[in-house]
């Protein structure tokens, strides 16, 4: 029942899911990204097939115009990881032919939200359920937004409660440095650098803990490659201090340089641009052009402009790597997935597809109403209602309201 509306597109999740049955017929179940494939077409043909009650079909009219406004942004993000694509494909992949990953990659980020299905959740907020995505938050903008909303929608109520219920709780914003690293050196002084910063907040003397005042931190790491071709790595933070910290005695312990920014009043939007301040989309750098950033007087070249050999290093360094950490009383605070759970409760309204640089949003079909009757003999305007005469007989019109 899945396989019959499967396109001729690889990239489909019927075209998935056919293939590997076909590939494993003696199969009993199902590995999990089929299964995902399997659950998405599905859903693909629920919208396609659906009738829209009246009462449903103008909220999912409003819906997809919200959705298409939604769409453009998006798809100027699509075009980027389309570039980030291209490049991985011409310049990486012929140098990493051991590597299926690497190999594969270009056809990740190329299915990425690129087919998907428009749902209504039971609040009326809207959802896109997407068929495939491409989980790299280091190369794609829809993950990178996706793992800021995530960090935000997680810190940002724990940081408020620190406030609230600390003596004195500051929330800074910092930023610590270190001397850009030689090329060949990433991999090693990417994880140092975390090393450097725990022992930081370890570090004792006269019997306690020296920095004892800070309390928790949020820490991401970013890698740009500098104007002179070595790695400029850093770490981005966010501290939650008790009380006064000294600054100078920081920086003498840090070794290397610290900017430091008090966030004077900590409300939900000044918290917010400091997160994402945080855990800016390394992208930016990835594929914005060298105008701007010869611009900002900065001759970082951008990541599709770097030589296969650097893109290689920065890659591996960062295999397997957590760019963000958290300590102290802003650990181990979980991060959930916008919306997850509850997909059962979503009423499937249509679909979503990435074509020709855009997206474009098709409804499941419109309450029988609204669909012109050629064949009525009566003289309403087509799609007008019909008239009574014309219904099938049997119970299927409700007796109108008193
Ligand atoms: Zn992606």
């Amino acid at each position: 029942m899945i396989g019959a509306a499967a396109a001729a597109d690889p990239l489909s999740p019927g075209y998935q899911l056919g293939r590997w049955l076909y590939l494993h017929p003696n199969a009993r179940r199902l590995p999990g990204h089929i299964e995902q494939a399997a659950r998405a077409a599905e859903r693909h043909q629920l919208a396609r097939r659906i009738h829209l009650s009246q009462a449903r079909y103008e909220l999912a009219q409003k819906i997809k115009a919200l959705e298409e406004a939604d769409g453009l942004a998006r798809a100027e993000r699509r075009a980027i990881e389309r570039r980030v694509a291209d490049y991985i494909e011409q310049h990486i992949a012929p140098l990493a032919e051991g590597d299926r990953t690497l190999r594969e990659l270009p056809e990740h980020l190329r299915a990425c939200r690129t087919t998907g299905a428009l749902g209504i959740r039971p609040d009326q907020s809207h959802l896109v359920a997407w068929d495939a995505k491409c989980g790299q938050a280091k190369l794609c903008p829809d993950e990178a937004r996706e793992e800021a909303h995530r960090i935000q929608r997680a810190y940002i109520p724990e940081l408020l409660r620190q406030v609230k219920e600390g003596r004195d709780t500051r929330i800074y914003y910092a930023v610590l440095t270190m001397p850009n690293v030689a090329p060949g050196k990433l991999h090693q002084a990417k994880r140092a650098m975390f090393r450097r910063f725990r022992a930081l907040l370890r570090k004792r003397a006269r019997g306690r803990r020296r920095f004892s005042e800070i309390t928790g931190a949020l820490v991401t790491q970013e890698d740009p490659m500098g104007a002179d071709g070595a790695w400029n790595v850093h770490l981005n933070a966010v501290l939650v201090v008790e009380g006064w910290l000294d600054y100078r005695e920081l920086r003498e312990a840090w070794h290397w340089n610290v900017e430091l920014k008090r966030v004077r009043a900590p409300t939900v939007e000044a918290l917010a641009r400091t997160l994402r301040e945080l855990v800016k989309y390394p992208v930016r750098m990835v594929a914005e052009k060298s105008q701007a950033k010869a611009a900002e007087g900065s001759a970082a070249p951008p990541m599709l402009e770097w030589a296969p050999t650097k893109w290689l290093e920065w890659w591996y360094a960062n295999k397997g790597f957590r760019r963000t950490r958290s300590y102290g009383c802003l650990y181990a605070i979980q991060q959930d997935e916008e919306g997850a759970g509850a997909l059962e409760d979503v009423e499937w309204i249509g679909t979503v597809a990435y074509r020709a640089g855009g997206y474009h949003v098709t409804l499941g079909r419109p309450p029988l109403d609204l669909i012109p009757d050629h064949k009525s003999t009566t003289s309403g305007a087509p799609g007008g209602p019909r008239e009574p005469t014309t219904d099938p007989p049997g119970p299927s019109r409700p007796a109108p309201p008193d």
